[in-house]
């Protein structure tokens, strides 16, 4: 599979290319967002969140403690994070498997905890810090 390598040099410039793939978006996509903290994987849900119509009076961030949010633009966006997850049985709680086979968009943060709870059609991007407002992003082509 094929991937292009971005960087970005800041925020505003990881919103964007959030904005970008955003336009790509059919519905349906499951998007696993891989990295460390700090790696700008909220940063690049918020730039997502912006461009599919969700109100900017709708703050993004970690879902860390409520493990989902969900946001309401062009499609549905529900914002996952791995986290502070534990155990597999709060994926039920979730409501997983609805939310992925939905028409909304999903984005999970720390995907790579539960590898093995990702829908077999998903796509990867990997989030690396380089310097202080430098990152690289790892992005596969289909969403370009
Ligand atoms: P994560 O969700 O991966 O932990 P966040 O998006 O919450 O990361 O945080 C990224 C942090 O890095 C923010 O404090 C942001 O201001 C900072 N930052 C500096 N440069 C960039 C950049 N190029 N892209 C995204 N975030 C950046
Ligand atoms: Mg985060």
């Amino acid at each position: 599979m094929s991937e292009k390598l971005f960087t970005t040099r800041s925020v505003a410039e990881t919103e964007k290319l959030a904005a970008d793939i955003a336009g790509k978006l059919k519905g349906g996509e499951v998007l696993a967002l891989l990295g460390d903290l700090g790696a700008g994987k909220t940063t690049f849900v918020r730039g997502l969140a912006k461009a599919l119509g969700v109100s900017s009076k709708e703050y993004v961030r970690s879902p860390t403690f409520t493990l989902m949010n969900v946001y309401q633009g062009r499609f549905p966006l529900y914002h996952f994070d791995f986290y502070r997850l534990n155990e597999a049985g709060s994926f039920e709680q979730l409501g997983f498997e609805e939310h992925f086979a939905g028409e909304g968009i999903s984005v999970i943060e720390w995907a790579e905890k539960f590898p093995h709870i990702l829908p077999a059609q998903h796509f990867k991007l990997h989030f690396k810090v380089i310097d202080e407002n430098t990152r690289e992003i790892i992005v596969p082509a289909q969403l370009l």
